[in-house]
């Protein structure tokens, strides 16, 4: 099969995805495989071909938001058939058995497996997953609406929840990529108004045409306090920015995998029992509750497509926040 492999990690100007031809893996016990249709870009596959996070292994295909078909099934597969159409998120595996997995947390587990990092992903034909780690995609999405909806709304949904905004509040969002423009749509079906913070004239048309209540920069004046905010730039110096505008008793929730350092502050910005909240990962039921929520607004994504050997180019616009929405490969079987 045709894959985008990373064997060395580098900036993403230097194009380091390969595209290579690879053995179609096999299912093993508890595996489905499926046919890849489409698969998302994320701005941690942009930190795993730059290096930003610590890799467990070389070479490895990244890709975490990818839609197929199942196509084979291995030995004791009962949850799914050949033909059904699976979604396949960041989270690739849990143990099931660590104090995080039996406290319910096993967005935490301590053995945990991440899909494109420990695991090849869907910068590819085909892929392999545990059965119980892929989910059925509502009929309401095309393949290229839904591979957005498998990292960037479900970990976007988790960072909504755990921001803790209720409906009605004020939310803000600072930056205005794959995820915010999926979560705005869930705050707006929640009532809530909308403070979107980007610095791209495109984004804050988007965020405009998607019912946010004012958009501006992020050391703009917004003219009201922020209930909850949510942080999906990977960009620590707007740590201070937010708590600038947010309400006492506020929770700023940093939706990201990775941030650059979060600049000394007074604690004064802290005080008055805001929080700060970091989300890591998801669960299974967060993907679960995501797509059913997602399904029922229903949720419109925004694409912009490119095929399977253009994911460098993908990558490198996604860095430049210029690209409007989520972008997604779509992969053409030979
Ligand atoms: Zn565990
Ligand atoms: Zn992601």
């Amino acid at each position: 099969m045709k894959a985008m492999q990373l064997s060395k990690t580098a900036p993403i100007a230097d194009a380091p995805l390969d595209l290579t031809t690879l053995p179609t893996p096999e299912p093993g016990p508890g595996q489905v495989r499926l046919k890849i249709h489409t698969c998302g870009i994320c701005h941690t596959d942009l930190h795993i071909v730059e290096g930003d996070l610590s890799l467990p292994h070389l070479p490895i295909v990244p890709g975490h938001q990818i839609v197929g078909t199942v196509d084979a099934l291995g030995e004791g597969v009962t949850r799914h058939q050949v033909g059904d159409r699976l979604g396949v998120p960041w989270l690739n595996e849990t143990c099931g058995t660590c104090r995080y997995c039996r406290a319910g947390k096993e967005n935490l587990c301590e053995n945990i497996r991440f899909t494109g990092l420990h695991a090849n992903g869907g910068f590819a034909e085909y892929t392999v997953v545990n059965q119980d780690f892929a989910y059925p995609i509502p009929d309401t999405f095309s393949d290229t609406e839904a591979a957005p909806l498998l990292c960037a709304g479900i970990v976007g949904y988790r960072s909504l929840r755990l921001s803790a905004v209720q409906p009605g509040e004020r939310l803000g969002l600072y930056g205005f990529g794959a995820s915010a423009h999926l979560i705005i749509q869930i705050a707006r079906h929640w009532n809530c108004e909308v403070f979107v913070f980007t610095r791209s004239e495109d984004h804050r048309a988007l965020a405009r045409s998607l019912g946010a209540v004012w958009t501006g920069g992020a050391q703009d004046d917004p003219g009201a306090l922020m209930d909850s905010s949510i942080i999906f730039a990977p960009a620590g110096h707007l740590v201070p920015e937010a708590l600038r505008v947010l309400d006492r008793g506020g929770t700023l929730a940093l939706g990201g995998i990775h941030m650059s350092p979060i600049p000394e502050m007074p604690y004064n910005l802290l005080w008055h029992e805001r929080t700060i909240q970091s989300v890591a990962n998801s669960t299974r039921q967060d993907a679960i509750d995501f797509l059913d929520v997602a399904a029922e607004i229903p949720i419109k994504t925004e694409v912009e497509l490119f095929s399977l050997d253009q994911a460098n180019e993908a990558l490198l616009k996604l860095k430049r926040s210029e690209v409007n929405g989520a972008g997604v490969l779509t992969i053409h079987h030979s």
